[in-house]
């Protein structure tokens, strides 16, 4: 089976398992799990953030950069298709008691005016604050689309003018930063808070991060343990972490190259794919997810007429070859 349902699904290569085998570890809820440390500080540094935490998940990440900024009864705006309006169960309403009000955008954009027409930090009495306003980079439910720099760059200077932060929600931002060639740093200035995660494109088994201010990471580290996300002898996945920081990223251009294959070949024109993700319109997205099945492909339906195709670091070109007639003939 090519499994094309996700960038998650990786497995650790040999070299991570070795980096895993040989990592040192100590107790991490007494922050003294070495390894984890050193990842906290390395992707704290990459991005340019005073500091970060390691998470189990990218959306424990989220909830806790969320958290950090926006609090009960307040808001925060997001496009409506974001990971974190979609696809956290309700995380941020059910745990933090925060509502959200979106925007929409065909590409997940960043969309300055209609973000503008939104903001609302100080109404009077009859209307919620807004706190903060999330973006997503690379764009998961749009075709891992790349946010425009002018767009970034136009709500930095919203928020500010506005008095709210801004998260960004970097889950793949290591994509972005191959497909743009900015650098991690550059791509993060907009982000007050940012989660990214260590196994999508990156290759690791588990891990995210959520980076802040160290009050901001201090604070969080409270709530991961509160809700049951502490860990111990986590240096063992932080290593996966670290090894895939350190041969992964630049490798993410054989992704998006076999993406284009894919979108070549399956009939979906190629100027959309600008990372790893493939999104292609059909009036059945059931019946190719089937079809494709059985010619050995997996790939997911993220809609009734959406069908979503996903390279990563286990498809070679020959699999990403394979992969684009199945879909082709499933289609
Ligand atoms: C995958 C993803 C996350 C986090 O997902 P987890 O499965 O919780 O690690 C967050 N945001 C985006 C955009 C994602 O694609």
């Amino acid at each position: 089976m090519i499994d094309l349902r996700s960038d998650t699904v990786t497995k650790p290569t040999e070299g991570m398992r070795a980096a895993m085998a040989a990592g040192e570890v100590g107790d991490d809820v007494y922050a003294e799990d070495p390894t984890v440390r050193e990842l906290e500080e390395r992707v704290a540094e990459l991005f340019g953030f005073e500091a970060a935490l390691f998470t189990v998940t990218g959306s424990l990440a989220n909830l806790l950069a969320v958290r950090a900024l926006v609090g009960v009864g307040e808001e925060i705006l997001c496009e409506s298709s974001a990971h974190i309006a979609r696809a956290e169960l309700g995380a941020h309403g059910a745990i933090t008691g925060l509502t959200m009000r979106t925007w929409t955008h065909p590409l997940g954009y960043a969309a300055l005016e209609a973000v503008e027409r939104l903001i609302a930090p100080d109404m009077g009495p009859f209307f919620v604050a807004t706190k903060a306003v999330s973006v997503e980079n690379t764009h998961n439910f749009a075709g891992g689309r790349v946010q425009p720099a002018a767009a970034l760059d136009g709500l930095r200077l919203l928020a500010d003018r506005s008095k709210v932060s801004v998260h960004l929600d970097g889950a793949r931002i290591w994509n972005a930063h191959i497909a743009t060639g900015h650098g991690l740093s550059e791509l993060a200035a907009v982000a007050d808070t940012m989660g990214v995660c260590l196994s999508k494109g990156l290759g690791a088994p588990v891990g995210s991060l959520m980076l802040g201010s160290p009050e901001q990471v201090a604070e969080a580290r409270v709530w991961r343990k509160r809700l049951g996300g502490g860990w111990r002898q986590a240096g063992i996945l932080a290593a996966a972490g670290l090894y895939a920081v350190e041969h992964h990223i630049e490798r993410l251009a054989d992704d998006h190259a076999h993406a284009k294959l894919i979108a070549e070949v399956a009939g979906v024109d190629p100027a959309t794919v600008e990372t790893n993700i493939v999104v292609i319109s059909t009036d059945d997205a059931a019946g190719v997810v089937a079809r494709c099945r059985e010619q050995g492909v997996l790939v997911g339906a993220v809609g009734a007429r959406v069908v979503r195709a996903v390279t990563h670091l286990d498809v070679s070109t020959e699999d990403a070859d394979r992969a684009a007639s199945a879909i082709a003939k499933a289609l």
